[in-house]
């Protein structure tokens, strides 16, 4: 018994994917296919998709934004859990990543429901901003470039209603983030932007220490 989350071993971990975790045969080759690609570690745990997926049913969520696609494996687990008639917007800036993207959202038949925007995810909030879409998301996931965070945090904040959920990975940079000797660009921004929503009366926040650790901002 713990009353401290648990290290994971590769047992533990083995066992919680093998009586948890539900894929469909589109996403689980999507993952194999990712498996082998350079950039292999942007994509998401299967456990992270699927209780993402999860909080977005429990939320009722009927609109989405990503910031940070690569290749799909995210939007598609969340994408799947809309209603019919939800929408996602994808926000990337690789045509060459959201190609694989497309091919699965497309055989899982989730392109009607998700919206590719292909330009720097900061200029499509801004547009979404500009367009008068603000409080009209329920979900947002936050994905990409480091230094840009907080940034991107303050437009979705903008951009979802009362209720809606910003989830934001990678806030635990693979234990970097309490190495003191890490002190490039992107650790800093991390660090500052954990320490910031720590303090911020905004939103209800919790850490979630699940993959790469997930941060979930509830705004009040
Ligand atoms: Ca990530």
């Amino acid at each position: 018994m713990s009353n401290r989350t648990l290290e994971l071993t590769n047992e533990l971990y083995e066992y919680i994917l093998s009586v948890s975790v539900h894929e469909d045969e589109h996403l689980q080759r999507l993952r194999e296919e990712t498996a082998s690609h350079p950039y292999a570690m942007m994509q998401i745990a299967p456990e992270q998709g699927q209780f993402m997926a999860f909080l977005v049913r429990l939320i009722g969520a009927k609109r989405i934004i990503e910031v940070g696609v690569f290749t799909g494996y995210s939007s598609y687990a969340l994408a799947s859990a809309l209603p019919p008639n939800g929408e996602l917007i994808a926000c990337d800036v690789s045509d060459e990543w959201t190609s694989i993207a497309r091919r699965y959202w497309k055989e899982g038949g989730l392109e009607n429901k998700i919206k590719l925007r292909l330009a720097p995810a900061l200029e499509t909030l801004d547009q979404l901003l500009k367009d008068g879409q603000q409080g009209v998301f329920d979900f947002v996931f936050i994905d990409a470039d480091k230094e840009n965070y907080d940034n991107y945090y303050e437009k979705s904040l903008e951009l979802i209603r009362v209720g809606g959920i910003i989830a934001v990975d990678n806030v635990l940079w693979g234990g970097k983030i309490v190495d003191p000797e890490v002190t490039d660009t992107a650790t800093e921004a991390i660090r500052r932007f954990n320490k910031k929503l720590y303090e911020d009366e905004r939103i209800h926040l919790s850490l979630v220490p699940i993959a790469d650790g997930l941060t979930l901002a509830h705004k009040r």
